[in-house]
């Protein structure tokens, strides 16, 4: 049967706004911003979609740039949770970012083998590894997303991951989620998110909390080099510093002659 102009139209306009940043939303709802984005997301900070953290991917789907289905941790139930949000039609997992994992993990660091070089620190996204160079480190698990991204970097491969066996956080209802309401998912996929999104809003703080502290790091790391570029006579040559020093050596000796002398002449006032 043919379609109608309207209904061709309609058509269209989904299929345009599916590939240019679902600019057309069903009902004429607003688009979602990618703060409502963001909020989906597992914010598990894993790169895994093919961005930084889960901010620039809800960034990127909110502009048409990236697809509803690039993240494993969140998996079908994110998915079809975004496609909610965005009006459009939910998909499959998309097999190239990976597959959701089994069940939520957390980092575990043998203690006895850590050799305290900092590098899992570094790869941390949301800060939960405590520690300082050639101590003993450690994750806080209730901080940790098990994003694995301080495995690899970890040279004696002391960090492993281990189911996490409770929740913690807020738990979401799922049955208030209209994305996964009436959806076939087994019990265990439903665990699994419920346990991931319960440590969401404390892992955005924790990523945001972070950004801000290697910001702050980074402009007093350029302050104490502007500090440093203003000390007089930072910027001579060899030659010329050597001739600094040599007189300030010299006044140095003066100061002390002087001082000398002057002793030297109230002993001897005092024992005539
Ligand atoms: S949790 Fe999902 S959205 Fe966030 S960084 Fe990992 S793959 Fe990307
Ligand atoms: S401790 Fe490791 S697994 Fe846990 S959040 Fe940090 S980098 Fe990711
Ligand atoms: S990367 Fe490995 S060895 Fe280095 S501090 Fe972390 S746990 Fe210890």
């Amino acid at each position: 049967m043919l379609a109608t102009p309207a209904t061709a139209l309609t058509r269209l306009a989904a299929a345009t706004g599916r590939l240019f940043g679902w600019k057309t939303r069903r009902h004429g709802k607003p688009q979602p911003n990618a703060e409502q984005i963001d909020a989906i997301l597992p914010q598990t900070q894993c790169g895994r979609c093919g961005y930084s953290a889960c901010r620039p991917y809800a960034e990127a789907v909110a502009c048409g740039e990236a697809d509803i289905n690039q993240c494993p941790p969140g998996g079908e139930l994110t998915v079809r949770a975004l496609a909610e949000l965005l009006g459009c039609k939910s998909k499959p997992l998309n097999p190239k970012y990976g597959t959701p994992p089994q069940q939520p993990t957390v980092a575990w660091i043998d203690e006895t083998a850590c050799i305290g070089c900092t590098r899992c620190i570094q790869a941390c996204p949301v800060d939960a590894i405590l520690g300082a160079a050639k101590q003993m480190h450690t994750v806080i698990r209730t901080e940790c997303t098990g994003c694995a991204l301080c495995i690899e970097p970890c040279p004696v491969d002391c960090i492993h991951l281990q189911p996490l066996t409770q929740s913690i956080g807020t738990q979401t209802r799922l049955d208030q989620n209209p994305a996964v309401e009436n959806a076939s998912f087994s019990k265990s996929q439903l665990q699994s998110w419920e346990q991931i999104r319960g440590k969401a809003d404390l892992a955005r703080e924790r990523y945001e909390y972070r950004l801000a502290r290697l910001a702050r790091e980074r402009d007093e790391r350029q302050q104490r080099q502007q500090r440093k570029k203003a000390i007089p006579g930072r910027d001579l040559d060899s030659t010329d510093k050597k001739a600094v020093i040599q007189a300030a050596v010299a006044r140095a000796r003066r100061r002390q002659a002087a001082l000398a002398a002057t002793r030297g002449t109230f002993l001897s006032s005092r024992l005539k």
